[in-house]
C-alpha cells in the first residue's frame, strides 16, 4: 500500500484543533559528554533516550556482565545511565527521503495534548451474525498486511470441519470466565505444547520473566495488542504477563490465528478474541471487544499494522488521555505513525520496532535466509542445485535469499537499481544482470524490492515453461498479478498456493502464493528470529511504560542502541557465545564505555 493511499486512510481520521508545531523538536534528554562523539556525526536515525527500567537493563547487564535490574522505577537521572540520546530525525524511506519527524538534543517536552477527532460512523455497528466473506460494512478496510495470506503451519487443528462462528458461541474456560472469544477452548492442551515448544526457541523472553521474578516492570501496564496469535505471540504475551502486564489481544491478521493457541492463551486467563478465517467484521469486532470493555483501560498498546492503533483513535479517541504509549512492529504501521507525526496529530508517544537494528538485521536478513527455501520446497518440491535464479534486489531480504539459493547450489543472478547494493552483489560473487537479460533462461523469478510491478506481463510473457514466480518483499506489489488475468490465460489450481497459468501456446508458469509473501503464506519463519523481535517490543514496552513524564514527546522514536545490543545479548547464551570484555585501556582508546554501546548509530552492521 503506498503511503499516500495509507496517508488517504489515515485522513478519515479528521484530527481538529491540533496546536502547530512551535517548539524545534527536541530529544527528550541531553547527551552525556563522553556519548557527544557519537551523537554529532548521526546522519538521519532517531533513538529514543532510554530512561526505565527497560534502560536500566540495558546499561547494566549486556547480560554476560551481570544481572540487570528490572526494576521499574526511573533512575532520578537516567542520563547517567544512558549510552547516549540523540538528534530526532528520521528520513522516511517511502517518501523519497522526506524527513518525517525532527528533534534535537534538549529536554524539553511538550505537555500531553489530545486532539478531537471526527469520523462520519460514529456509531460502529458490528453485523449480528457474521458470514465467511467479509462484509464491507465498515468505513475502513483492514490493513493490507491484515489481509495477507499467512499460514500458521504448525498448526495442529485445523478448525474448519466446524462451521459456527466463535461469536455465536458461549465458551468458557476452567475457571469460569468468558471474556474470550476464541475457536474451540477445548483445543487448549494443544495450544499449550506449541506454547511450550516455542519457549525453547525464545530464550531472551524466557530469561526476562527468570528475571521479572521479583521485579515488575510492567505492574499496572493495561496492555491492548493486536498482532499474529501464535505460539510465539504467546510466549510474548505470557512474559508480559510475568513482567506485571494485564492483556487483552486481538489478531492483526484474518488468518494467521492459531486456533489453539488462542485456546491455551484463553485457558490462561488472557482475554483473547481472534480466530482463524475472521471476515473483515469479525476482524475489527475482536479489536474493539479488546478495547471497548467496562472497568478496563488500556494504558499501552503493542500494534502489528496500524489497525488497533487507527481503531481508537477512530473511536476512542479519549483513551488517549491514558495511554503511555504505542510500540508499532509493521512497515505499514511505521509509515502510518510518520504519517500522523507529521501532520502533528500523533498523541502519544511510539516506538518504532520495526527499523531498530535488531529487527532489519535479523528479521529481513536471516529469517528469509531460512525460509525462502522452506517455502519453494513445500510448494514445488523443487530441486535448487544448478537450477537458475534471479532474485531482484539485493537489500537485507535479498541477500538472505541469494546465500540460501547459493549454497544449494545453485546459479544466482541478482538486479538491483542501487550501485551500492549491486557492487555488494558483485562482490559476494552474483552476476549483476538486468530482468531483461536473463528473463528466458531462469527456472526460479524472486523479487525482494519493496517496490511495484517489478516483474510486469512483459516479463511473464518471456519466461520459459514451468519457470516458478515468487515475491518475498512487499505484500503484493512487486509481481504484476493482475495482468495475469486476461481472457487468453488459463489459470489452474494445483495445490494450495500454488497456481499454473497457461498461455494459448502450453506453456505455463508457476506463480506462488498470488504473488503475497511466499515465506508468511507458504512455510513457517523461524522462532528463535521472532524471538529477537518479540524481546525488542517487550523492552520497549517497559521503557515507554516507566519513561518519567515529558521523556517522550508525541512523536516517534527508535529504540537506543544499548537496548538493541542488550537484546542481542540476551539471546548469545544459546549458542553458549562467549563475548569478548573491553579492557579499561582499549575502551578509553575507542572512546566508549566498557558496557556499550559498542557503536554510534549510524553504524550499518
Ligand atoms: P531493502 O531496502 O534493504 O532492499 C530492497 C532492495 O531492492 C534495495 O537494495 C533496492 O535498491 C532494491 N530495488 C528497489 N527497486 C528495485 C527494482 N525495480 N529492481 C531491482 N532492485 C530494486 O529492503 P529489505 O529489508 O530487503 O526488504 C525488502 C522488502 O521485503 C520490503 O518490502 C520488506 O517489507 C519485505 N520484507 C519481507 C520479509 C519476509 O519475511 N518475506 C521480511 C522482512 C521484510
Amino acid at each position: 500500500m503506498s503511503v499516500q493511499v495509507v496517508a488517504a486512510k489515515m485522513a478519515e481520521v479528521e484530527l481538529k484543533d491540533i496546536p502547530s508545531k512551535e517548539l524545534a523538536p527536541v530529544s527528550p534528554l541531553t547527551p552525556k559528554a563522553e556519548d557527544k562523539g557519537l551523537v554529532k556525526n548521526e546522519p538521519n536515525v532517531a533513538v529514543a533516550a532510554p530512561s526505565s527500567s527497560a534502560v536500566a537493563v540495558a546499561a547494566e547487564t549486556v547480560v554476560v556482565r551481570g544481572e540487570p535490574s528490572l526494576s521499574p522505577t526511573p533512575s532520578p537521572n537516567p542520563a547517567a545511565k544512558m549510552p547516549q540520546a540523540s538528534a530526532m530525525k528520521r528520513t522516511d524511506p517511502q517518501q523519497n527521503g522526506g524527513e518525517t519527524f525532527i528533534g534535537r538534543d534538549g529536554a524539553v517536552a511538550e505537555a500531553p495534548r489530545m486532539k478531537k477527532i471526527q469520523f462520519a460512523d460514529q456509531k460502529q455497528e458490528f453485523n449480528k451474525r457474521p458470514s465467511k466473506i467479509g462484509r464491507r460494512s465498515l468505513s475502513r478496510s483492514i490493513s493490507q498486511s491484515s489481509t495477507d495470506s499467512y499460514s500458521s503451519a504448525a498448526s495442529y487443528t485445523d478448525s474448519s470441519d466446524d462451521e459456527t462462528s466463535p461469536r455465536d458461541k458461549q465458551q468458557k474456560n476452567s475457571k469460569g470466565s468468558s471474556d474470550f472469544c476464541i475457536k474451540n477452548i477445548k483445543q487448549a492442551d494443544f495450544g499449550r505444547r506449541e506454547i511450550e515448544i516455542a519457549e525453547q526457541e525464545m530464550p531472551a523472553l524466557m530469561a526476562l520473566r527468570k528475571r521479572a521474578q521479583g521485579e515488575k516492570p510492567l505492574a499496572g501496564a493495561k496492555v491492548v495488542g493486536c498482532t499474529h496469535i501464535t505460539a510465539q505471540t504467546a510466549v510474548l504475551m505470557e512474559t508480559l504477563s510475568a513482567l506485571g502486564a494485564q492483556c487483552r489481544w486481538a489478531a492483526c491478521n484474518i488468518y494467521s490465528t492459531q486456533n489453539e493457541v488462542a485456546a491455551a492463551l484463553a485457558e490462561g486467563g488472557f482475554s483473547v478474541f481472534a480466530w482463524k478465517g475472521e471476515s473483515e467484521d469479525d476482524f475489527w469486532w475482536c479489536i474493539d471487544r479488546c478495547v471497548n470493555v467496562e472497568g478496563w483501560q488500556p494504558n499501552m498498546i503493542l500494534d502489528d499494522g496500524g489497525d488497533l492503533t487507527h481503531w481508537i483513535y477512530k473511536k476512542y479517541p479519549n483513551m488517549f488521555k491514558k495511554i503511555k504509549g504505542i510500540v508499532e512492529e509493521s512497515v505499514t504501521g511505521v509509515h502510518r505513525l510518520y504519517q500522523l507525526s507529521k501532520a502533528g496529530k500523533l498523541c502519544v508517544p511510539a516506538m518504532n520496532v520495526n527499523d531498530s537494528v535488531t529487527k532489519q538485521k535479523f528479521d529481513n536478513l536471516y529469517c528469509c535466509r531460512e525460509s525462502i527455501l522452506d517455502g519453494l520446497k513445500r510448494t514445488t518440491d523443487v530441486m535448487f542445485g544448478g537450477k537458475q535464479v534471479v532474485v531482484c534486489g539485493y537489500g537485507e531480504v535479498g541477500k538472505g535469499c541469494c546465500a540460501a539459493l547459493k549454497a544449494m547450489g545453485s546459479i544466482v543472478y541478482v538486479t538491483e537499481i542501487d550501485p551500492i547494493c549491486a557492487l555488494q552483489a558483485c562482490m559476494d560473487g552474483f552476476r549483476l544482470v538486468k530482468l531483461s537479460e536473463v528473463i528466458r533462461q531462469v527456472d526460479i523469478v524472486i523479487t525482494c524490492t519493496g517496490n511495484k510491478n517489478v516483474v510486469v506481463r512483459e516479463y511473464l510473457d518471456r519466461m520459459k515453461n514451468g519457470c516458478i514466480v515468487c515475491n518475498m518483499g512487499h505484500s503484493n506489489t512487486e509481481i504484476d498479478v493482475a495482468s495475469l488475468r486476461t481472457p487468453e490465460l488459463t489459470w489452474e489450481r494445483v495445490r494450495s498456493q500454488v497456481d499454473h497459468v497457461i498461455w494459448p501456446d502450453g506453456k505455463r508458469i508457476v506463480l506462488l502464493a498470488e504473488g503475497r509473501l511466499l515465506n508468511l503464506s507458504c512455510s513457517t519463519v523461524p522462532t528463535f528470529v521472532l524471538s529477537i523481535t518479540a524481546t525488542t517490543q517487550a523492552l520497549a514496552l517497559i521503557e515507554l511504560y516507566n519513561a518519567p513524564e515529558g521523556r517522550y514527546k508525541q512523536d516517534v522514536y527508535l529504540l537506543p542502541k544499548k537496548m538493541d545490543e542488550y537484546v542481542a545479548s540476551l539471546h548469545l547464551p544459546t549458542f553458549d557465545a562467549h563475548l569478548t570484555e573491553l579492557t579499561e585501556e582499549q575502551a578509553k582508546y575507542l572512546g566508549l564505555n566498557k558496557n556499550g554501546p559498542f557503536k554510534p548509530n549510524y553504524y550499518r552492521y
